[in-house]
């Protein structure tokens, strides 16, 4: 399986990070390795001294797809759940400012944390405007709502689908809401779908 990531997709965090708003959706891909599953903790890398989390909606594919038409694209999402794509800036911000591939910041071990569990699409409640939430030491710092997403589902799924084939139990990371911020040694992540708690990662 693959893991594919959409970046500046929710204008207040495109804002918060000074970026431009994008004419089409921005997409980077972290390997298997990863992958932190089972609420197992996240311990922060040597390499970096400013690891940031981003909680993120994450679609995961149920058949094979390629140049996908936006009209069925809905059929090809199988689960949500949520995602913290761990994100060393001090590095993404020097690979950026040379111009190079962001992988060594956004594809390193651990970096994608998802929900032990994901909710059947079908069985999803409020299609048009999933609410999820992230609780950092059990204070609210990032909220999202999927219809302030710039590109919808169907069209990332549209998109991305025109240059790398979905494959059943590939996982899609949607893009942050605004509110990332810095992690320190001891914090304890806690991720909402509604007020259904998914996912909790321990800093260490
Ligand atoms: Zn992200």
């Amino acid at each position: 399986m693959k893991i594919l990531c959409i970046g500046r997709n929710y204008v207040a965090h495109i804002e918060e990070l000074n970026h431009e708003k994008p004419t089409e959706p921005v997409f980077f891909m972290k390997p298997d390795t990863a992958l932190l599953r089972n609420n197992a903790p996240f311990y922060l890398p040597a390499f970096s001294s400013e690891v940031h989390y981003e909680t993120e909606l994450v679609l995961r594919i149920g058949k094979m797809g390629k140049a996908i038409n936006r009209k069925f694209a809905y059929r090809y999402i199988e689960a949500v759940g949520l995602g913290f794509d761990f994100t060393a800036r001090d590095l993404q911000n020097k690979l950026k400012d040379k111009g190079l591939p962001w992988e060594a910041s956004k594809a390193f071990d651990n970096s994608a944390a998802i929900s032990p569990v994901f909710v059947s699409y079908d069985e999803l409640k409020d299609k048009d405007d999933i609410v999820f939430s992230m609780r950092k030491n059990g204070n609210v710092v990032q909220e999202g709502h999927s219809k302030n997403m710039l590109f919808k589902f169907d069209e990332i799924i549209a998109y991305l689908s025109q240059f790398v084939t979905l494959r059943t139990g590939d996982l899609i990371f949607t893009g942050t809401p605004k509110g990332v911020g810095k992690l320190e040694q001891g914090d304890l992540l806690e991720a909402y779908l509604g007020d259904k708690k998914m996912l909790e990662t321990e800093i260490r």
